[in-house]
């Protein structure tokens, strides 16, 4: 049953990834029940490379209940499958994932969202050098193909031979992509951790967010997926935590939701979530975080 949110603090959008199971308009019903103010949500079915057809009905009923909620596609993310590697250098994989991207950018137009968060991709026996060519040719491809929406590259844990752990590797997509308007960038706060960005000390959010700005350009920013990490910095392990229980710590966190440079941007709870402590427990924790402001 859909609550009523609580007020929130101007221009935070504090809220997390949910399901989609009995159909995508329920994603927005359960952000409202947790009291987010922004969300992601996975298009489909995680372990197909084919997806039916998007039901009409169904995207219609999504518009209308994100309209009556007064939810903004800008602050809505839907999350790539995890399946797509657009950097791949085995021909099959890469030509899959790059028809896949093209559905999911249709998908979002269809539902009237204006963005798309997914996974660069893996070199896996490449180069990162020709990788990141390869992602950069999936989206200039993708953006050929389907209308204004706006693909946003997540930066990477640097797990294996994925791309996307440093910022330069991001920038360096970014470069080769051809409708600029159409890139952003999307980070998490874990997987930046696990790269080697310590943002756990006082001041860590803004020194990293400046390190951002100087290699990638703060107007790429599109969103924030809030994690804490049960890894340590510079381990290299996607490895999520619930917020202020692990490696990251709650000081991080209070710098976000107090960071003007974030503001009106979806800030995105991926944690796994315990019993007392789930998503709504911890939307609610960030926006006590919020500092009123002084007046002057
Ligand atoms: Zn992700
Ligand atoms: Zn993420």
């Amino acid at each position: 049953m859909a609550q009523k949110r609580k007020i929130k603090p101007k221009k935070k959008y504090i809220g997390a990834h949910v399901s989609i199971s009995g159909g995508i308009w329920k994603a927005v019903e359960s952000s409202v029940a947790i009291g987010g103010h922004a969300f992601a949500l996975f298009l489909g079915s995680q372990r197909c490379w084919t997806r039916p057809a998007l039901d009409t009905a169904a995207a219609v009923k999504f518009q209308e209940a994100c309209a009556q909620h007064g939810f903004d596609p800008i602050h809505i993310l839907p999350h790539g499958s995890y399946l797509m590697n657009c950097g791949s250098p085995k021909e099959d994989v890469f030509s899959k994932s790059q028809n896949m991207l093209v559905d999911e950018l249709s998908r979002c137009s269809a539902l009237g969202l204006s963005q798309f968060n997914f996974h660069p991709g893996a070199s896996i026996d490449s180069t990162p050098e020709k990788c990141m060519e390869k992602i950069a040719q999936a989206i200039n491809h993708a953006h050929q193909q389907t209308p204004a929406v706006i693909t946003v590259l997540e930066n990477m844990s640097g797990q294996g031979s994925t791309i996307g752990g440093q910022f330069s590797e991001l920038r360096s997509i970014i470069d080769s992509v051809r409708d600029k308007t159409r890139v952003g960038v999307c980070l998490d706060t874990c997987h930046a951790f696990a790269a080697g960005y310590d943002i756990s000390p006082p001041g860590g959010v803004k020194n990293i967010l400046d390190e951002f700005d100087r290699v990638v350009g703060l107007h790429y920013l599109r969103a924030i997926h809030l994690n804490d990490s049960k890894g340590q910095l510079g381990c290299h392990l996607d490895r999520h935590e619930d917020i202020g229980c692990g490696q990251i710590g709650i000081t991080a966190f209070r710098e976000i939701v107090n960071e003007p440079r974030l503001d009106n941007i979806p800030l995105i709870l991926e944690t796994p979530g315990r019993p007392g402590f789930e998503y709504a427990e911890q939307i609610e924790l960030l926006y006590s975080l919020c500092e009123k402001k002084k007046k002057n």
